[in-house]
């Protein structure tokens, strides 16, 4: 009878987890949390993945509908920025900051169970203070990222702890990428 109970309480309180990404999620946590539940995110995080490969990561989820991206709404914004002037946290939080604290508590109103996922201490503090659920990286797994330097041009590639900022040979402005990712395992 006691489990019987529990089950039906379960299944009420059973709301879909979903996780809300901010632009160090996308780069951390796109693998390991996508087969766990939808990520959201805000179109001024999407507008912030400058690496391709995350940006590719990103649309490929996007178009296979694991990542969704919305807008808060303006009585949402308005409580993360009064959440935030409240914990003194206004002045570190930018644009894209407010709007991905704003989208966790819309998505939260709408009877979902959000996750915030962002490694700044500052949006960590205001979803504290607003009682979201967040984390600052995800699972156990993290990823170390190497960079190398390249020309756009002739696609030479230097050293990512050299000092040039143009290609010796062509005077293009170089550019960086990730060159190899690797899984670290370990508390987070
Ligand atoms: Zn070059």
């Amino acid at each position: 009878m006691k489990v019987k109970c529990l089950r039906v309480r379960r299944a009420v309180a059973g709301k879909r987890r979903v996780f809300v990404f901010d632009a160090s999620g996308f780069i951390t946590g796109l693998d390991s949390l996508l087969h766990e539940g939808e990520i959201y995110t805000t179109p001024e995080v999407a507008g912030e993945l400058r690496e391709a490969e995350v940006k590719k990561r990103c649309e490929t989820a996007l178009s296979l509908g694991r990542v969704k991206i919305e807008s808060p709404e303006p009585a949402h914004l308005k409580a993360a920025r009064e959440a935030a002037a409240s914990t003194g946290d206004l002045l570190k939080l930018s644009k894209a900051d407010l709007s991905i604290l704003a989208l966790t508590v819309m998505l939260k109103d709408r009877g979902f169970s959000p996750t915030l996922i962002s490694e700044d201490y500052a949006v960590q503090n205001v979803a504290e203070h607003l009682s979201l659920p967040y984390a600052s990286t995800v699972g156990r797994i993290r990823l170390e990222v190497k960079w190398t330097v390249y020309c756009p041009s002739c696609g030479r590639s230097f050293q990512s702890s050299s000092e040039l900022r143009v290609c010796p040979v062509c005077g293009e402005k170089l550019k960086r990428k990730a060159w190899k990712r690797r899984r670290l395992k370990g508390e987070t």
